[in-house]
């Protein structure tokens, strides 16, 4: 595993974020771990789990130190991402929506705004964003919820669905249509809708193949009156909120796939090493080992990318998508291959839920799917290369 330490160590983090992980490595570990399998079994949503990772403060590392929080890099979130993920999908998952919905309200909402939803986000607030609708998928521009202007008021009617963390959430970051903008993109505005807010119901939850702790639900908004000091951007401004907040939750959610596919790799390899048969170890198999080396090399090679796409970022780099969208491709494609190949190392016994990587195979496949579907990222790079 030389390989994958040294990765680590050349990220060549400053001493309080190395501390800080060394930590989240150690309540992943003993505290997070320990209950996946508890928390997947019963799909309860992960309490215990996020009160470790709050009481480590982990919302803090994100938010800026002007609104109270440390400011750390975009190199250790990922990092956290993929060491919760790696413990527990569902927690991890949990975490980093957090981050996709108040990252567009810390670089487009205005300060008064980010101090006030900060606040809540720094007590430990669990925050989702609210994008799909049931006929707005792929193509989320297709969406119907309708933001109507009352004063200093909006109204607010519509519904999503599929809305991670939607039942559970302090805030909501959701988009909708503003009623007195025609042309549909334009149209497309972003506002924080507050716990509690009359006229707000959930209406479903799923019952999902895997991250089955994370709560995924249809929401449905019935004249729900939200104050106009909560729209982020103004109206109409919900395009440039929703485009410039997918390049930052795009590596995030290729850190999640990633923190999945090392624990299946961590597994596949000691799994491996240890059953013998033909009176050997499977590992000294040459066709095991041509397995493995694929399985190590890719994911090596993708970690390594996700450090690059994570640095663009924390150097301020504008117009990365290209380079998001092949992380999140790959990651997410790896992870599903990752997990599928360490069932299969594990023989008949990976079938069997007594052995984390059947768990892990259902939590991948889901990473192939949100944030952009990966039909939809094979387009979107291959489109890039056409000469206009
Ligand atoms: C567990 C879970 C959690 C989620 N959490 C959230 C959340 O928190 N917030 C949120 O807003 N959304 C969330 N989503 C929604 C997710 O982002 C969408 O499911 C995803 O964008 C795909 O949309 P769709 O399901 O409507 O599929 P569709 O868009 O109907 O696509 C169906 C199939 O057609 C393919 N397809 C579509 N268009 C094209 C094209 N142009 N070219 C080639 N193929 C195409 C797709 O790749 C896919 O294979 C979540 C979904 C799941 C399953």
């Amino acid at each position: 595993m030389r390989v994958f330490d040294r990765l680590s160590e050349g990220l060549k983090l400053p001493e309080d974020e190395r501390m800080l992980l060394e930590s989240v490595r150690t309540v992943a570990r003993d505290r997070i771990a320990p209950r996946a399998a508890h928390y997947d079994a019963t799909a309860e949503f992960p309490w215990d789990s996020l009160k470790a990772v709050n009481e480590l403060g982990l919302n803090a590392v994100y938010i800026p130190a002007d609104y109270g929080g440390a400011g750390m890099s975009y190199v250790a979130y990922l990092e956290c991402v993929r060491e919760l993920s790696k413990a527990c999908s569902s927690t991890g998952i949990i975490w980093a929506t957090n981050f996709h919905a108040m990252k567009p309200v810390i670089d487009f909402g205005s300060a008064e705004q980010n101090r006030r939803f900060m606040a809540t986000m720094l007590k430990g607030g669990i925050a989702s964003i609210a994008i799909t609708e049931p006929t707005a998928g792929s193509d989320a521009t297709g969406m119907k919820t309708r933001f109507t202007p009352d004063g200093d008021w909006v109204v607010v009617d519509g519904g999503k669905t599929f809305i991670s963390s939607g039942d559970v959430a302090d805030l909501i970051l959701l988009f909708g249509k503003w009623s007195e903008i025609e042309n549909p993109k334009a149209a497309i505005t972003a506002l924080v809708l507050e716990k509690g807010t009359p006229g707000f119901s959930v209406l479903r939850k799923e019952d999902k193949m895997g991250n089955r702790a994370t709560s995924t639900v249809a929401l449905a908004f019935d004249g729900c009156r939200v104050p106009r000091t909560n729209l982020i951007q103004g109206p109409g401004g919900g395009l440039k909120v929703l485009l410039g907040s997918l390049n930052k939750s795009r590596p995030s959610v290729a850190a999640h796939a990633l923190g999945i596919a090392r624990a299946a790799f961590e597994d596949a390899v000691a799994y491996i090493n240890d059953r013998r048969q033909w009176g050997k170890r499977i590992v000294e198999f040459q066709g095991i080992q041509f397995m493995l080396a694929d399985m190590a090399t890719d994911l090596a090679l993708c970690e390594a990318w996700l450090y690059h796409v994570a640095r663009l970022v924390d150097d301020g780099a504008e117009g990365f998508e290209v380079e998001a969208s092949m992380l999140k491709m790959r990651a997410s494609d790896l992870a599903m291959r990752i997990a599928t190949d360490a069932v299969q190392l594990h023989g008949g016994y990976g079938y069997c839920k007594d052995f984390r990587v059947e768990r892990l195979m259902r939590d991948a496949k889901v990473t192939q799917i949100w944030e952009g579907t990966n039909q939809i990222h094979r387009q979107l790079i291959g489109r890039s290369f056409m000469k206009k």
